[in-house]
């Protein structure tokens, strides 16, 4: 099969597993991300998230990831849900936190999809990653020409919008590669206006360590005080930058079953938001991306949220 008809060949097949769109990049040196990606973390931009500061090398050129690579294959998946399935009074969960923990479904589809091209390229060398290891995603995903990185630091994408998961497979054969797109941004400044906390800190520039979604979910301790009344009512990951960009007004509803909520939460109110006991938590959130953030501080969260909801109202 030449390089081509490979290209033409696992778009077909990732479309029929469900992805969005899937293109194919060179595995290369990320000369011009690498500098900018040491930077962001010299900063310390990355908070507590020191995985990010391990096998530099490795995330910035897949050859030393994965032996013999030559190509790299980013595939997206959606998870725009059809409606907001909580209360207006419930405390805001990230639309892709509701349903079943995407790494599970995701890396279900991407075994599949190595298996099919092994059985007709023969035996192919590589490695599938779904928000895991060492890979630059988002710079994997503007190569291939999947979309530009939005001020907001997302990918974005002029059909999807952004409301959707990016996964990788990097291979040690040549699949003839796509071009990038061109940023469509342009004069735009609605994310960076509408974050609460001033964590877009330059064009696709963040710091993590004022982002409501590392404050909700990776930061150790407890939310600084300083964050408390910005929260804005998110009490796991935060939405607003997506939800304020015009390219998102392209995105339509998921058809993924295993991304459905359980209907059970969306009758909770407030207080029994407030008042949900471990039980309930495991029962409803047991096998969702929330049950990272673990039971104990999981509830902080909630109270902490719908306090800086009450504290906007007061101001
Ligand atoms: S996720 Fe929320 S807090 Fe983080 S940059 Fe976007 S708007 Fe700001
Ligand atoms: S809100 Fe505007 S500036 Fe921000 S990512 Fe979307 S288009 Fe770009």
């Amino acid at each position: 099969m030449t390089p081509v008809k490979r290209s033409v060949w696992i778009k077909d097949q990732a479309r029929a597993l469900g992805f969005l769109d899937c293109r194919i990049a060179k595995a290369d040196f990320l000369e011009e991300e690498a500098p900018l990606f040491e930077k962001w973390l010299n900063k310390g931009f990355q908070g507590q998230m020191a995985w990010l500061e391990d096998h530099f090398d490795l995330r910035m050129d897949p050859r030393k990831l994965v032996p013999g690579a030559r190509s790299v294959i980013s595939l997206i998946y959606n998870y725009f849900p059809e409606e907001q399935p909580l209360q207006e009074s419930a405390p805001k969960i990230a639309r892709y936190a509701l349903g079943r923990d995407y790494h599970k479904v995701l890396r279900k589809k991407m075994k599949q999809l190595m298996r099919s091209l092994n059985e007709k390229w023969g035996e192919v060398g590589g490695r599938a990653f779904v928000d895991s290891g060492p890979v630059h995603e988002r710079a994997w995903a503007r190569r291939s020409g999947l979309g530009w990185v939005g001020k907001n630091s997302l990918l974005l994408n002029k059909q999807y919008g952004s409301y959707f998961f990016l996964c990788e497979l990097i291979l040690d054969v040549e699949i003839a590669a796509d071009e990038p797109v061109t940023d469509h941004c342009g004069t735009c400044t609605r994310c960076i206006d509408a974050c609460p906390t001033d964590a877009i800190v330059a064009d696709q520039v963040i710091d993590s360590q004022k982002c409501i979604s590392y404050l909700t979910i990776e930061l150790k301790e407890a939310i600084p005080d300083e964050f408390s009344s910005q929260l804005n009512g998110w009490a796991f990951g935060c939405d607003i930058c997506q939800e304020v960009c015009p390219w998102n007004r392209f995105s339509s509803p998921h058809t993924e079953p295993d991304f459905h909520p359980r209907p059970e939460i969306g009758s909770l109110d407030q207080k029994q938001w407030l008042e949900i006991t471990e039980d309930l938590f495991g029962s409803y959130f047991g096998n969702t991306p929330l049950k990272r953030a673990g039971f104990d501080r999981f509830k902080a969260n909630i109270q902490r949220a719908v306090d800086s909801e009450k504290f906007q109202k007061d101001n």
